[in-house]
């Protein structure tokens, strides 16, 4: 048995979250690889300080003084001297990139290698840790282990083949051998060695693509809340943890709404079937969310809502909609040339209607009226509007369910500004002013899913 495990920001985040991530990877009987995040804070620091042009010691010394505070209380003198020698290290090659984005100017892709440093910085602290406690770890850069990865900078992706092969020789023998590898997450490198990160939040992406990589028998993603959850709490005070869902329900919730998993992340366990778990390192007994294959399962009809917001709507209107066979590709086209996502796409006779993030709205306007198209009569953009996801597996073949859904909603006196149905075989999403957002949360979830 082989099993990924990852740990976040906040379960590297203090002595107290440290000693509890070793304790759990100490007591694990499986062979284990180990995927960390950077300490809590750090990558915002990092991204923070590239909109300045900051002196370059000072950088260097807030993150040698938060890694090494902590690993001071866990470790012998002789070991954290060891330990001060490695992380010094990793500091003084950062240091060399800072000073040349500080002569050379901004520049993605070399801001892109530093704000994975922190993950660097993780690994050394954790595998020092680790060893202290007599678990035989080594600390590996994605570089080292054989992470590809594509795409451009802040916006990468793996490729899973190649780095299946590179693990099978990097990671695989470590395994065999009784080492416990503490592997960066967060970024992959390229064809040409460089560092290109997965997006925020990207660390849980990278555990999937090396469990993966590797045939793991299990992932387990470790971090500050106990799963998946039927809402936010926040907003839904009685909502529950869900013990076990399907891929397809995790991975459109990761997507809409849920924080609790990079969007990404389903993907590369799915496709080799590898069961994921979340769970809380400060709740290391709780049952977490146990997300695999077991599609129609669930005697409930709806598991979870959740609500995506800062999404804007945008209406083209043109009579030539449905008679112009290439108008909607071009359009659908133009607006991806300004590299967003798109969270709902809907058309009418004489509209398309398209769901994009709030803050690409001026770029996304900007491509449209670039494609000179005579057919466009008019644009519209709603803002201020919020995407409500329904997951549930049952959920679209069961009579009714739909105008069951939207009978809530309006009895929550909001007005739908668009709906998504039937693409998904899991999930059904709509547009709701934002400012009504969470009621219409709470009366869905008061129906269909109960305190
Ligand atoms: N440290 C990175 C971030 O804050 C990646 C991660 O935490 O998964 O986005
Ligand atoms: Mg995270």
């Amino acid at each position: 048995m082989i099993k990924v495990m990852k740990f976040g920001g906040t379960s590297m985040g203090s002595v107290d979250a440290l000693e509890r991530t070793s304790s759990i990877i100490g007591r694990e009987k499986a062979k284990t690889v180990v995927v960390v995040s950077a300490m809590s804070g750090v990558t915002n620091y990092l991204i923070e300080r590239m909109r300045e042009h900051p002196e370059v010691p000072p950088v260097l010394e807030h993150l040698r003084d938060k890694y090494s505070s902590a690993a001071a209380k866990m470790m012998s003198e002789e070991r954290f001297t060891e330990y001060l020698a490695e992380l010094d290290a990793s500091l003084s090659s950062l240091g060399e990139r800072l000073e040349t984005r500080r002569s050379s100017g901004p520049d993605p892709v070399l801001e892109d290698a530093i704000f994975c440093w922190g993950e660097r910085l993780s690994t050394i602290t954790l595998a020092s840790i680790l060893r202290e406690k007599g678990v035989p770890a080594v600390a590996l850069s994605s570089e080292e282990a054989g992470i590809v990865a594509e795409g451009s900078p802040t916006n990468g992706s793996a490729d899973l083949a190649a780095t299946h092969a590179n693990l099978s020789r990097t990671i695989v023998p470590l395994l065999d051998k009784g080492i416990t590898p503490v592997i960066t997450g967060y970024y992959g490198a390229d064809s040409s060695g460089r560092p290109v990160t997965f997006g925020r939040g990207g660390s849980d992406y990278s555990g999937s693509v090396i469990a993966n990589g590797i045939d793991a028998s299990c992932y387990e993603v470790w971090t500050d809340v106990n799963g998946f959850m039927t809402a936010d709490p926040r907003v839904v005070p009685e909502a529950r943890t869900i013990d076990e869902m399907d891929y397809s329900e995790a991975a459109e919730l990761a997507y809409f709404g849920a924080k609790v998993l990079h969007p990404r992340t389903v993907e590369p366990v799915r496709r080799k079937s590898i069961p994921l778990m979340v769970k809380n390192t400060f709740n290391p007994d709780g049952r977490g969310t146990l997300v695999r294959n077991q599609r129609c399962n669930s005697p409930e009809i709806l598991r979870s809502v959740a609500a995506k917001g800062e999404l804007s709507i945008i209406k083209i209107y043109s009579s030539e909609i449905v008679y112009n066979p290439g108008l909607i590709s071009r359009l659908i086209g133009s607006v991806s040339e300004a590299a967003v996502n798109t969270y709902a796409i809907s058309t009418s006779l004489s509209t398309l209607a398209v769901a994009l993030p709030t803050p690409a709205i001026p770029c996304v306007l900007d491509k449209l009226k670039a494609l000179h198209e005579g057919q466009i009569e008019k644009m519209t953009v709603k803002d201020n509007v919020s995407l409500i996801c329904c997951v549930g597996d049952n959920m679209i073949n069961t009579f009714g369910v739909a105008a069951k859904v939207f009978s809530t909603v309006s009895a929550s006196g909001a007005n739908v500004e668009m709906i998504s149905e039937g693409a998904s075989d899991v999930a059904l999403n709509f547009m709701v002013p934002s400012e009504i957002a969470a009621d219409v949360i709470r009366c869905i979830h008061r129906t269909f899913i109960g305190g």
